[in-house]
């Protein structure tokens, strides 16, 4: 654009010889349909336009000085030097505009950034939330399956969490839902993710593990969970034993991602069927049609 547009005193006599009449009217013309020109193409693009006008500046500042050098002999000139610092001032607060526009758009992302991140975090433990689980589960699958390697998802839920509610209180329930969480997230790591999945309930996914190997590592994060001993710093009264049941399943044993949580629940649901504080692994559909 800058390569174009400058306006210089050959360019002033080449617009004159163009128009047929070297008069002040016709450099004037020819010299406001440029200057016009330019203005149209660099308000196209904010960023670009305002790079583009700091070159613009320079370049009209450079003309103008020529302008008004030549200027004293000639009105027309002199007019010419006019309007060209009038675009020159004009230019500048554009850039001052833009640069303003440029910084609010950089804030309002920060801001829309920070909302985002803080729209998938789950503020009690800290762990991501269910929607951001939607959104590890979608690209771990791609992932998966780009890969060929194995993905197994597992659903984790404490063990009568509601008496730790009745008997120590809400508050208290809360701390020992971090504890669990905290617990949990051990095992996690850029292939295995943890999440709240919601209540007293979460999720985990674990991508290049198989289904044994998977349910190793859950239940080993079970057995230790059930080793530890809290207490209710607010009271000194033990919570006593804290557990978690689990079900894992191979999401592709299951004809959809859909049917594999389904499938990692319902094994939650034997879990505690079974007598709690155990992991149970999802069979695949055909064994469990058969069963
Ligand atoms: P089960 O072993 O069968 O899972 O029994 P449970 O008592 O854990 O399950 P139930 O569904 O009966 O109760 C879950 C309780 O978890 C009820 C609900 O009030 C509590 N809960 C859910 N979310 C929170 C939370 O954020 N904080 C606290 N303190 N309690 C919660
Ligand atoms: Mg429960
Ligand atoms: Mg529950």
């Amino acid at each position: 654009m800058i390569a174009r547009l400058p306006i210089t005193l050959d360019w002033l006599e080449e617009a004159g010889r163009a128009s047929g009449r070297v008069d002040g009217i016709a450099q004037l013309n020819a010299l406001m349909t440029r200057l016009e020109t330019s203005i149209d193409e660099f308000s196209q693009t904010t960023v670009a336009a305002r790079s583009a006008t700091t070159q613009y500046n320079s370049a009209l500042e450079a003309h103008v000085s020529e302008l008004e050098q030549v200027g004293k002999a000639g009105v027309v000139i002199s007019e010419l030097a006019a309007i060209a610092r009038i675009m020159l001032d004009r230019t500048r607060e554009i850039e001052q505009e833009m640069n303003r526009s440029e910084m609010e758009t950089r804030a309002l992302q920060c801001s829309l950034e920070e909302a985002r991140r803080s729209a998938e975090v789950d503020h009690l433990t800290g762990l991501p939330n269910r929607r951001a689980f939607d959104g590890v589960f979608e690209r771990e699958l791609a992932a998966a399956i780009a890969e060929g390697e194995p993905l197994c998802v597992a659903f984790c839920d404490i063990d009568h969490f509601k008496r730790v509610n009745d008997t120590h209180g809400h508050e208290a329930g809360d701390r020992v839902l971090r504890a669990v969480a905290q617990s949990l997230s051990k095992i996690s790591d850029d292939r295995c993710h943890v999440a709240r999945h919601g209540g007293e309930e979460f999720v985990v996914l674990f991508r290049g593990k198989t289904l044994d190997d998977a349910c190793h590592v859950l239940d080993t994060a079970r057995d230790e969970m059930s080793e530890r001993r809290l207490i209710n710093r607010a009271t000194d009264v033990p919570f006593g034993k804290i557990t978690f049941s689990g079900g894992i399943a191979d999401v592709f044993a299951h004809a959809t991602p859909h049917e594999a949580l389904k499938a990692a629940d319902d094994a939650l649901y034997v879990a505690k069927h079974e007598g709690r504080n155990c992991v149970i692994r999802a069979g695949t559909q055909a064994s469990q049609a058969a069963a």
